[in-house]
């Protein structure tokens, strides 16, 4: 059921994404970046050290060097056998030295760097300390683009996270939970069926799975709880994770029984906005002219105030990230580009209604890579 597996990234992926990233760091006037375990480094190396250690690992890409990877000596062997590994000169410390030092070595001690959003304080303030001319910039910030378009390899893992035409996932997970039973039953425990279809459909992590009923379809943050869904309301299904290690995002909203008018034209009026927000990408649009397309739609009807978050984000090896479909984001777009395209309506007190899609930039518009049904679905 989890379809095949993907083709895997090679050595010389990784080495061209690290040299990628490391002129983009000196076109952008930096003296390097340093990478802190997290998404950055599984993407820029496909190495993931353990999960909270305090020892410090950091990838050290400066512009003119080798990549650097300074690893605690008893982490080594496991970095040297990463698929990126070829490409990187290992510097590994051993308890009791200083590795702040060892980092300083490798860097312009006047220079001014990106570091990963991730990154811990603990390592970042012990870095200034030793090299205080240094300065710091959020590597988001920097280079927000660095990972947002996708190469043919990386779209293909996307298309398999989201839609069920390319091997099953968070689509197939969608097509199964409109068959089960909603009525009487808690949030929390339709919310633990769709972590099990995204398990069950190659997940191999559930990031999200919000099932939000009646009024608490009004609140977008609102994630799964103990109200027990009732006959006749809207139930807003937001779920995604990775699978492959690229994520899936998709929102449908569903009606338990028949809807009434009002739900029905609501739901609609949303329709109509993501359809009109996925017509707006292509080539050359600028991020907020999603937004603006979208959001015209559900302005224009009268529900405007109703409508409350930015219209989409980036996904890739993380769920959420740059770029941003928001109103002031000039950032123009690029065939492939990976992003949300979900706005909302949410009527305080009574119910909400989203519609998400995650849509590729195609050479001429775009390609969504969620198919699944868009008209109201009823569920017992
Ligand atoms: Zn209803
Ligand atoms: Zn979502
Ligand atoms: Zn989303």
């Amino acid at each position: 059921m989890t379809g095949t597996a993907p083709v895997p990234f090679t050595a010389d992926d990784y080495a061209a994404r690290m040299e990628r990233a490391a002129r983009q760091a000196a076109d952008a006037g930096l003296a390097g970046l340093l990478v802190a375990p997290g998404p950055d480094m599984v993407w820029l190396t496909g190495y993931t050290p353990p999960a909270d250690t305090e020892r410090l690992t950091l990838l050290v890409l400066a512009p003119g060097r080798p990549p650097e990877l300074v690893v605690p000596a008893l982490e080594a062997p496991d970095a040297g056998r990463a698929t990126g590994a070829p490409a990187l000169t290992l510097r590994d410390w051993t308890d009791g030295k200083d590795p702040y030092a060892l980092t300083a070595a490798l860097l312009d001690a006047r220079g001014r760097f990106g570091v990963s959003d991730n990154a811990w304080a603990l390592h970042l303030l012990a870095l200034q300390r030793t090299l205080p001319d240094t300065s710091y910039v959020a590597l988001t910030e920097a280079l927000p683009m660095l990972r947002a378009v996708k190469d043919a390899a990386e779209l293909e893992r996307l298309a398999a996270a989201g839609a069920a035409a390319a091997g099953a996932a968070a689509d197939a997970a969608f097509e199964e939970i409109r068959q089960v039973r909603f009525s009487g039953r808690p949030e929390s425990e339709v919310a633990a069926d769709l972590a099990g279809l995204l398990r069950r459909f190659g997940h191999s992590q559930v990031d999200f799975t919000i099932v939000a009923s009646g009024p608490n379809g009004a609140n977008p943050h609102h994630e799964a709880g103990d109200r027990r869904i009732e006959r006749g309301d809207m139930v807003v299904l937001d779920f995604g994770g990775l699978k492959d290690g690229y994520g899936s995002d998709t929102s449908r909203t569903v009606h338990v029984g028949e809807p009434t008018d009002e739900e029905r034209r609501v739901h609609d009026l949303v329709r109509e906005a993501q359809e009109a927000g996925f017509r707006a990408v292509r080539p050359g649009a600028a991020c907020q002219d999603v937004d603006r397309a979208a959001r015209a739609v559900i302005a224009d009807a009268g529900y405007g105030e109703y409508f409350i978050h930015r219209t989409g984000h980036g996904i890739g090896v993380t769920t959420h990230e740059p770029p941003y479909m928001i109103e002031g984001e000039e950032q123009p777009l690029v065939p492939g580009m990976c992003f949300s395209v979900e706005p909302g309506v949410y009527l305080p007190g009574r119910f909400g209604v989203r519609i998400e899609d995650i849509v590729t930039v195609t050479e001429d518009g775009g390609r969504r890579l969620n198919d699944t049904e868009r008209e109201l679905v009823t569920v017992a």
